[in-house]
């Protein structure tokens, strides 16, 4: 019973997370105006707005101009009420779920939003840093990692997290002459390290820069007259975010198997 509720709200937030990914890259408003087509303007009445059910009713057109709806509208929905149903099974009706279940809406918008625009809005990262702070005072033994997180020690990690991608980045700068990843890493590392403690934040950031060389290393090898070679830019915010949703629910026992070579 309460699952169903999960994914009926994870739905319902997913349906707002669509509404945030379209709007907030282009700085507009997430309030007004309501929803509406992106092609005709047409304003979409309550009933053609449920998620998943309406588009599926409406085979993916919006209805007044026939225009394609994107399977990203969709997909959204479902990973959202999905990242919620895991978070309930993981952690329970509880302060940590409830509060994972916040941080992975964000990971999952601004993952969406670096991968389709190279930006990772303000909009996102600097009240999920705030809120992760503000958490962690609220409820400081309800983390999910080994460490005890009060607000001053969580600020104190996102200030450690952005500083670590900022040597990252002036490194890269004076190997290669370019940007290697933005100020945007920098909040959402932090936002993540806010969250997650020091160790996860380590292992998202060991993974996040694995799986983007690894793409990366792949886009070389397709070429750039097909869309890869070295210039080809990677969203690599998308893949911190995609290596924190497996840290908040696998990351512990890497950590602890790691952490078995230092005793
Ligand atoms: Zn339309």
């Amino acid at each position: 019973m309460v699952a169903i509720f999960v994914v009926l709200f994870g739905l319902a937030f997913g349906s707002f997370l669509n509404v945030c990914v379209a709007r907030l890259p282009r700085h507009e408003s997430i309030v007004r105006p309501g929803s509406r087509c992106p092609s005709c303007g047409t304003a979409i009445r309550a009933f053609d707005n449920l998620p998943l059910l309406s588009w599926a009713v409406l085979r993916g057109r919006c209805r007044a101009c026939g225009w394609r709806i994107p399977w990203r509208y969709p997909a959204i929905e479902f990973a959202t009420a999905t990242l919620f149903l895991l978070c309930y099974l993981r952690f329970g009706l509880s302060v940590v779920g409830v509060d994972m279940a916040v941080l992975c809406f964000l990971l999952l918008g601004l993952a969406v939003m670096d991968t389709e625009t190279l930006r990772l809005p303000d909009a996102f990262t600097l009240p999920g840093i705030a809120l992760g702070v503000v958490y962690a005072g609220l409820f400081p033994a309800a983390t999910i990692g080994a460490h005890f997180l009060d607000a001053v020690s969580a600020a104190l990690w996102a200030g450690l997290a952005a500083l670590l991608i900022m040597i990252i980045r002036w490194i890269y700068y004076f190997a290669r002459h370019e940007e290697g990843m933005g100020m945007g890493d920098a909040k959402l590392l932090a936002m993540i390290a806010a969250w997650l403690g020091p160790s996860l934040t380590l292992l998202t950031l060991v993974l996040g820069v694995v799986a983007a060389a690894i793409l990366g290393l792949v886009m070389i090898a397709v070429g750039p007259h097909r869309g890869g070679g070295r210039k080809a830019r990677l969203p690599f915010g998308a893949f911190l975010c995609a290596a924190a949703i497996y840290a908040i629910f696998a990351g512990q026992p890497i950590v602890d198997w790691y952490a078995r070579f230092f005793r």
